[in-house]
């Protein structure tokens, strides 16, 4: 039997024995690469379910949709190590109550998808603690490598000329699953904390505020990048700063649910070189 198989049975025993009340999984796209949401609540609907390489994209922040947990009944998610870990900081930050999720795990690896064991988000915790290892360092990371190669003056050309396409949609927001939030500073106007224009110092107010928010809470699913119409390097930008709080703070995002954030936490060892 096929991964895609196994895991379709495995979806309609959860909907049929009512452990679960919805698995959110994929189905096909508009295009024959592309994989969307499948919101699957009864066992026939399962037979639309696609499990393949194309099935990238992190779908947890669908399970903090208004209403969906609020009547305490178990949801299923398909959930990659990235996703897993998104998971657990939404749980870290009571964004749900994970005993209500039960995570179908598979993984992509060079186009080979594989079963990942384990259905509750505590059942990774070895898996997410190797990734820890794999987080981009940067030597051996081509654009890392080209970021810190330049000084402070080239690279804030580089991230000029790139932030200098973005229109303000606003769609990396809306595809990441940590952020959350009901009304966002960008979208309140009485004060207008960040200017809503697409020039430079808006673009940048954004991009930057986004990043910092993003740091030691960004998982690397790149949601956001594959969002962007106008191919911003969204996910460098938050690779640094995973790649930054790793060093100065030991802190991988995602790791459990009980996981203090990183800058919203205080240790009395921390180094302050921070403090300026
Ligand atoms: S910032 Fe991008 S890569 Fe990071 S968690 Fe959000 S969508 Fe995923
Ligand atoms: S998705 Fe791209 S263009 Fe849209 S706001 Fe985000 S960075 Fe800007």
């Amino acid at each position: 039997m096929t991964i895609q198989e196994t895991y379709k049975t495995r979806a309609k025993e959860l909907l049929s024995s009512g452990r679960v009340k919805m698995v959110v999984g994929y189905k096909a796209g508009s295009t024959p690469d592309r994989r969307r949401p499948h919101f699957i609540r009864t066992p026939e609907e399962a037979d639309r379910l696609i499990l393949d390489s194309a099935c990238i994209a992190n779908l947890s922040g669908y399970l903090i949709t208004e209403g969906l947990l609020s009547d305490e009944k178990s949801v299923g998610i398909f959930l990659k190590p990235d996703g897993v870990r998104s998971l657990n900081i939404l749980a870290a930050e009571s964004q749900l109550n994970i005993e209500q999720i039960v995570v179908l795990g598979f993984d992509v690896n060079n186009n080979e998808i594989t079963a990942l064991k384990g259905e509750k988000a505590e059942d990774f915790s070895t898996l997410i603690e190797s990734l820890k290892e794999h987080v981009p360092q940067t030597p051996g990371n081509p654009l890392l490598e080209r970021i810190e190669a330049m000084n402070a003056k080239e690279r804030f050309a580089f991230w000029e000329a790139e932030f200098s396409r973005c229109i303000k949609c606003y769609a990396c927001r809306q595809a990441c699953p940590m952020c959350y939030c009901r009304r966002c500073i960008v979208d309140c106007n009485q004060p207008q904390w960040v200017n809503t224009s697409s020039h430079t110092l808006g673009n940048f107010e954004w991009n930057i505020v986004r990043a910092f928010h993003l740091s030691g809470r960004c998982v690397g699913c790149g949601n956001c990048d594959r969002a962007c119409p106008v191919n911003i390097p969204l996910r460098l930008i938050n690779a640094k700063m995973a790649h930054e709080v790793l060093g100065a703070f030991d802190h991988f995002a995602g790791m459990s649910q009980t996981q203090e954030p990183v800058l919203a936490s205080f240790k009395k060892d921390d180094s302050e070189t921070f403090i300026l």
